[in-house]
Parts: structure tokens; C-alpha cells; sequence
């Protein structure tokens, strides 16, 4: 059986290959005669899946020794409080305003410290990025904040700011929740980094949080323990029960990605350059066509999350009806910015993009 490819925002589609092997180990896993999702989180199976999930996923993204790997719970929008309860000290904290996530953290971030808007795009409506040496940081700040990849408005930074050069000390904190593990992570320029894992690497439920040593045991009195960075690094994530299902299969995704090779490369550089090719043919598509568009900067479009318009909104229903009938599944953008998203994280492959691409030019011959 050919399953639809699934253009999902997120939840989104998993690896076949991983579901696959969750089936398959589905009601004994590895001859223990139990299901992942039956078994305690402090018994020798369960931790050592952990254990092997914390490892790849060390491994997979190239995380120095000084950062501590969080498996949490509470996705992207918890991390907006629990970050400043734990770093902010309850200082300043500079955010850059991008699209609606990283707006949504600002203004979550408002209940627990000072927060400034350090640049915004709402100018461009959120299609292009404002240039780091614009930015306006403040001395002192415990933080600053920028999601690098806008899941709703398509928008991607290509390089990580290097707050050093900008003459500001402050850690910088990414929102990588909807491309994490799409790319490499330049760690010397972060201090932390979070991502719910529904996006790219399993289901909803875990959140992974990497977190560089010195920015622990800082948390406010108010922060809820199960929520202090220090409190779950000490207890190896399991201060009190974990996701456990959705860590084995992020688990298990893991794997897969390990598994991935394009010429020489292989891992996270091997999946990069998948997805550079997803994404060239996407756009190159969308950009010459008289029917879609794209208003994303180039610049600075998402490899991950690509927008488009039909230019005659009223044929919005039939492409949908049209897509679905062809196995394109959720495709339907987000209704603050309307028209269409395609959603091509790791997990959809060059195939799905293809069949995505030959249903653009069949719809828009049909009406030319
Ligand atoms: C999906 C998403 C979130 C929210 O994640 P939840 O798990 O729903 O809390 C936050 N940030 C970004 C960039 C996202 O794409």
C-alpha cells in the first residue's frame, strides 16, 4: 500500500520506516514482552532507550559535551514561560519579532521579566528578516530570543546571529521547534535551544530543550519543579515520568536519520541536502508559475514551511478537493495568512515534493 504524502504543518508525517518498526514492536518490544508505552521509565528497557535517544540525538546534531540534553513536556508554547522562569532572572530579555511564534513567546515572557522588542518584521508582514546590526540589545539582558524558523509565515534564518560580534554577551535562545533537525546547529552561537518534537523528529508530547551548562540553577522561586532546567538535567529527564512513548519513537527517528546518506554526506548533512533539493523545486515551481505565489524574501525562505497564494482565491476549494483526491494531503495554509502551506520537513520525501509540483502545473493548465 502507497500511503498520500502529507504536507501537515504539525502534528506532521513521520518516516515510514519508523512507523513501520513501531508496528512492528508494537506488543513486545525487543522480546520483553511488553509495549514501549507499558513499561516503567526507571526499568533497565526503558532507560536504555532513553539512553540510546539521548546519545543519537547528541551525536545526530554534533551537542558539546557543555550542553545538557531535556527530554520535556509542555511543546514550543510552555518553553515561552519556562524559559524566562529559568534564565531571566527575572531581568531583561530582548526578543526579535518575526511571525507569530516568536511573538507569542514575547508576549508570554512578559508575565516573568522585562521584555523589549529588539527588531520586528511586521513592516514586511513577516516576509523577510531585519538584519542583526539593526537589532537594538540591551546591556545587561539575560537573553535574547529569535525563532529561526517561522512555521506559519514560511520565514527561515539561513545563518544564526552571532550576538558576540554585535557586542552582546547575553545567551541567545532559539525557538527550533519546525526545523530542528533539518540543518546543523552552530552551537558556539547559542545558549539554548527548544523544539517540540511534532514537527520533525516524532510525536507530540516530548520537547527537547538543549541547554548550555552555566545557564542552570538560576530558575525564580516560582518555577514549577518539574519545569526547573536543573531540577530535570539532574534527574536525567526523569524527574517525574516522561513521555516515554514519544521519546522511544523520537527515538527511532533518530536512527533513521543516522541512516541517511547523500554522497559523502550522511546524518543531519546528508538530510540538508534533501532538503535544499525539496525546497529549490518547490519554489523554482511556485516562482514560475502565473497562479501561486510566494511573497517570502528569498533570501530567507523556510526550507522546511513553504507558503503560497493561489492568485484567484475562489479556486482555493477545488485545488484542495483536487490535491486530496491525488493523495496531497493538508495542504490548506494557516488561516492568519490564508491560501496554501506546504509542510516538507525531513520526513517527506523528494517524491512527495515531485507529485506536489506535477499537481501545481496540471491544476493551473486546467484553469490557463
Ligand atoms: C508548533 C510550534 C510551536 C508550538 O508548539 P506546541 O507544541 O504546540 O506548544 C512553537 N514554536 C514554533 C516555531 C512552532 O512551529
Amino acid at each position: 500500500m502507497t500511503r498520500p504524502f502529507n504536507f501537515s504543518a504539525g502534528p506532521a508525517n513521520l518516516p515510514e520506516e519508523v512507523l513501520q518498526q513501531a508496528a512492528a514492536e508494537m506488543l513486545d518490544w525487543h522480546g520483553s514482552g511488553m509495549s514501549v508505552m507499558e513499561m516503567s521509565h526507571r526499568g533497565k528497557e526503558f532507560i536504555s532507550i532513553y539512553e540510546h535517544a539521548e546519545a543519537d540525538f547528541r551525536e545526530l546534531m554534533a551537542i558539546p559535551k557543555h550542553f545538557k540534553i531535556l527530554f520535556m513536556q509542555g511543546g514550543g508554547l510552555a518553553e515561552n514561560a519556562i524559559v524566562p522562569l529559568n534564565i531571566s532572572r527575572g531581568g531583561l530579555a530582548d526578543f526579535v519579532v518575526t511571525g507569530s511564534w516568536s511573538d507569542k513567546s514575547q508576549k508570554e515572557a512578559r508575565k516573568y521579566c522585562d521584555v523589549q522588542i529588539a527588531a520586528t518584521n511586521e513592516s514586511s508582514a513577516h516576509t523577510s528578516l531585519p538584519p542583526p546590526a539593526t537589532w537594538q540589545l540591551r546591556r545587561g539582558a539575560s537573553y535574547v530570543h529569535v525563532c529561526t524558523n517561522e512555521t506559519i509565515h514560511g520565514v527561515e534564518f539561513q545563518e544564526l546571529p552571532d550576538l558576540k560580534a554585535l557586542g552582546c554577551d547575553a545567551p541567545l535562545v532559539i525557538d527550533f521547534s519546525s526545523h530542528v533537525a533539518s540543518r546543523p546547529v552552530d552551537w558556539s552561537k547559542v545558549g539554548l535551544a527548544f523544539g517540540g518534537a511534532q514537527k520533525n523528529l516524532g510525536p507530540a508530547g516530548v520537547t527537547l530543550v538543549v541547554v548550555r551548562e552555566d545557564l542552570l540553577g538560576h530558575a525564580l522561586p516560582i518555577c514549577p519543579s518539574a519545569f526547573n532546567y536543573k531540577t530535570v538535567a539532574d534527574s536525567d529527564s526523569m524527574y517525574n515520568t516522561p513521555p516515554t512513548y514519544a521519546i522511544y519513537i523520537a527515538g527511532l527517528t533518530f536512527q533513521w536519520l543516522k541512516r541517511q546518506r547523500e554522497g559523502e554526506a550522511t546524518g543531519i548533512a546528508a538530510m540538508e541536502k534533501h532538503n535544499l533539493a525539496k525546497a529549490k523545486l518547490l519554489y523554482e515551481a511556485i516562482d514560475h508559475s502565473g497562479l501561486y505565489v510566494n511573497n517570502v524574501s528569498k533570501d530567507c525562505r523556510s526550507r522546511m514551511n513553504v507558503p503560497f497564494l493561489l492568485r484567484d482565491a475562489s479556486r482555493n476549494e477545488d485545488f484542495l478537493a483536487g490535491a486530496k483526491a491525488r493523495g496531497l494531503l493538508q495542504l490548506k495554509g494557516h488561516k492568519s495568512v490564508g491560501g496554501m502551506r506546504a509542510s516538507i520537513y525531513n520526513a517527506m520525501p523528494l517524491a512527495g515534493v515531485e507529485a506536489l509540483v506535477s499537481y501545481l502545473q496540471e491544476f493551473e493548465q486546467k484553469y490557463a
